[in-house]
């Protein structure tokens, strides 16, 4: 079969490949589409401490079961599934204690497990045990389906940060997942979503999500702004989708007065600190949370969302390739051109 390999650094050919031999417990799925996650792109061009090459990188995949392997009994050979990459061990303290995101011996698919930029990709059994496979509704294509893992996240995020009905939104960073988190916070009822952003280019793609407010944060000074749009008490909620220190700073000085903060994704490897006004933080009771990951049931969410039109996946991607050209959607996607990028292997 076809695939693209992850050699190590800016080297991922696309060869032929072994067909992979079916897991015990597992399926073999045909690979019918596959998004281009920002974390591919970083170990593309960075490398990953996580991912030991050679290895076939994909996590957002969805595709048909073509093979049942031994003592497999959930699905059967034409189901259609999509995922998000994480296998809990169900055994640690987090797996125990109803934190299944935090395991410590957490495996993914695409990291330990082969992914989906291939043909054909092997779903070990553990995944659907303890993991995050879900079959896709008929009224959802594969492309759509592929989508499914990172608005799972983004669901999670504002579940744990509460974002409520009527609430003020500040969402930093139009990216996917900025434009992702602006119909969440939609679908939870806030009232008023504001994106500020720094390039021009993509504050304008992310006028298609309609918050009600876009700010350009390189031209205007955003803290002001949002005091101005919210009477001086400042957001309820913000979320920092920008792997940008000032970013987190500035969210600080957004925030109400108890208002929570959620860092969605971290900084740069070399420059992973942020300096903090703990003075606002501590008298303005402000809470400050990271979030990573999913469970099952978000992933499902999500799919019902898409099926309904609450997260558009149709202007989400922006571009689809065959697998053949996934370097050229590397680039696109590490240039900040597109959106999602989806591939049909
Ligand atoms: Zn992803
Ligand atoms: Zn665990």
């Amino acid at each position: 079969m076809k695939a693209a390999v992850y050699m190590g650094i800016e080297d991922m050919p696309v060869k032929e490949v072994d067909y992979p031999s079916c897991p015990d417990g597992g399926v073999i799925l045909k690979v019918e589409a596959v998004g281009i996650c920002g974390g591919d792109v970083r170990t593309y061009y960075s490398g990953s401490h996580k991912i030991k090459p050679p290895m076939i990188l994909g996590h957002e995949a969805a595709g048909e079961v073509v093979e049942v392997c031994k003592d497999h009994t959930d699905y059967k050979i034409g189901d259609r599934l999509a995922m998000a990459p994480g296998i809990f061990c169900n055994n640690c303290y987090y797996c125990s204690h109803g934190m299944k995101t935090m395991c410590e011996n957490l495996t993914e698919i695409a990291f330990q497990h082969q992914g989906g930029f291939a043909e054909f990709m092997p779903i070990p059994g553990e995944a659907f045990s303890n993991g995050r496979i879900v079959p896709i509704p008929k009224d959802i294509s594969y492309e759509h389906a592929a989508l499914a893992e990172p608005p799972s996240s983004c669901i999670y995020a504002q579940e744990r940060a509460n974002v409520s009905l009527g609430e003020t939104v500040v969402i930093i960073g139009a990216g996917p997942i900025g434009c992702i988190h602006i119909q969440v916070a939609r679908a939870r009822g806030a009232s008023k979503i504001i994106m500020i952003e720094i390039s021009e280019g993509r504050l304008e793609k992310a006028k298609l999500f309609e918050a009600d407010e876009y700010i350009n944060g390189s031209k205007e000074d955003a803290v002001k702004v949002i005091k101005e749009i919210t009477g001086g008490l400042g957001a309820d909620k913000i979320i920092v989708a920008a792997p940008s220190a000032l970013a987190q700073q500035d969210a600080v000085k957004m925030c109400r007065r108890r208002g929570t903060i959620v860092f969605f994704g971290g900084l740069p490897k070399d420059k992973p600190t942020a300096q903090l006004d703990s003075n606002i933080i501590h008298y303005n009771d402000i809470n400050i949370m990271g979030h990573y990951g999913q469970e099952r049931h978000h992933v499902a969410q999500v799919l019902e969302m898409i099926s309904k039109g609450s997260i558009d996946a149709e202007k989400l991607i922006t571009d689809i390739l065959p697998l053949e050209e996934i370097s050229k959607g590397f680039e696109l996607v590490k240039d900040k051109k597109a959106l999602k990028v989806v591939l049909k292997p």
